[in-house]
């Protein structure tokens, strides 16, 4: 019979040195970021206490960033693999993040795939990672590599792709303003990387039937 095994993906794994984890970092200090959004505010040259409108935008902008930074820990619950041995491909997962560089939302979707070897996972893990991930500080890059490391580590497969596409609100509302710009990441793993026919795969996989224009 089937005996799943548990990884708990929260700050503990985190400090047991899972090289592709990261830092997950401190805890927001709610009280500290409203006192920053209002000092922001004022800098800006906006004034709360001279517009009600303003009054409450430090706690709301302060429980925004906690809600975008907090990730939720989660179990990463794997089973072991009773004979699939083609690709499992969770497409057109929704994301945000916060790059890194702006404080400004990225969005898009993302595609993350496995060649299962010994154990498989269900396949709503393979969104909580993404959302694991994404909740921080982030550079479109690091999340995609993040996401196939993860999943490398704790599945052990044979191979592990994910394609992000995002639309970074730092390039489409300010700078180049280009609205709609997508821009596309990759990480491929094992066989996903080694074997072009494998990799063929993966990307049909995620391109065939495309998606509506976003
Ligand atoms: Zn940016």
């Amino acid at each position: 019979m089937a005996t799943p095994a548990d990884t708990m993906i929260n700050s503990a794994v985190l400090e047991s040195g899972h090289r592709f984890l990261g830092d997950l970092g401190p805890a927001v200090d709610l009280p500290a970021a409203e006192r920053a959004v209002a000092d922001l505010l004022a800098a800006l040259g906006q004034d709360p206490s001279g517009h009600p409108g303003l009054a409450d935008t430090p706690r709301r902008v302060a429980a925004s960033f906690a809600e975008m930074l907090e990730p939720k820990p989660f179990r990463l619950t794997t089973f072991p693999n009773e004979g699939y041995d083609e690709m499992v491909v969770a497409r057109d997962i929704p994301f945000n993040s916060l790059c890194m560089h702006h404080l400004l939302p990225f969005k898009g979707v993302a595609h993350v795939a496995y060649l299962p070897d010994n154990r498989i996972v269900g396949l709503s893990k393979l969104a909580r990672v993404v959302e694991l991930f994404a909740r921080r500080l982030q550079v479109q890059e690091a999340l995609t590599t993040q996401i196939a490391g993860c999943l490398d580590l704790n599945l052990a497969p044979k191979g592990v792709g994910v394609v992000l596409e995002a639309e970074h609100m730092c390039m489409t509302l300010r700078g180049v303003q280009k609205p709609g710009t997508m821009t596309v990441t990759s990480a491929l793993l094992g066989k996903m990387r080694e074997d072009p026919r494998t990799r063929q795969e993966f990307l049909s996989l995620i391109h065939g039937g495309l998606a509506p224009a976003r």
